[in-house]
């Protein structure tokens, strides 16, 4: 029996914790930038890579890896993997893990399909392959379309509280309006006393919360 398992949005927690997450890169410009913000502030997140981007930049994802953050994957070439029939599915996230692999050595765990397309199709083909779907809570924050530094500030901090999982992108396009919403999110986040984790230890603190 294969337990299917829906997109997490967020977990169950009592500790003070959010896992900030960054879609779409690695990008040469705007992933840098973000790393500046958590050396500078502190805290970790977690990067969801596309695989045609890796490719060409092995240093800058094992920069990311080497600073504490976590690597999951996004893809190779940014699919809806609904579309996909199940070969073609695997093959998109298998792809990209083995591109990681070789530069981080480890074989991501998480996996957020693009667009957040998925079904129970996608679940049980995933679960098999132990990957575990990571959605988000502020998705309504479209940073994406930078629709402002504020807006995506105002959107985001509706769903700030104790396990919040946060999307933002740092890959295509012109990413300066999330870059100054996460700095200023960061800063404001650690004074209010949260932890900024990787998505996997979010997900350990409610599995301990269990017990
Ligand atoms: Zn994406």
């Amino acid at each position: 029996m294969v337990t299917a398992m829906p997109l997490i949005h967020e977990v169950k927690t009592k500790k003070r914790a959010i896992a900030m997450t960054f879609d779409d890169g690695p990008h040469s410009v705007y992933t840098p930038q973000i790393l500046e913000i958590f050396k500078t502030y502190g805290g970790k997140a977690t990067f969801f890579m596309v695989g045609v981007q890796i490719i060409n930049q092995a240093a800058l994802v094992k920069t990311v890896a080497d600073q504490g953050h976590e690597i999951g994957n996004h893809t190779f070439s940014h699919v809806k993997l609904t579309e996909l029939n199940e070969t073609r599915s695997v093959e998109e996230i298998e792809r990209t893990s083995r591109l990681i692999r070789e530069i981080v050595s480890y074989k991501p765990t998480l996996l957020r399909p693009p667009y957040l397309a998925w079904d129970d199709h996608r679940e049980a083909i995933f679960s098999r392959l132990r990957y575990k779907p990571i959605g988000a809570l502020n998705v309504d924050a479209l940073d994406w379309r930078q629709p402002g530094t504020s807006f995506i500030l105002e959107r985001t901090r509706r769903h700030i509280r104790n396990g919040s999982i946060l999307i933002f992108h740092d890959g295509y396009g012109d990413r300066s309006q999330t870059v100054e919403a996460v700095r200023q999110l960061v800063s404001q986040l650690i004074q209010e006393g949260y932890h900024l984790v990787t998505v996997s230890e979010l997900l350990k603190m409610a599995e301990s919360t269990e017990d």
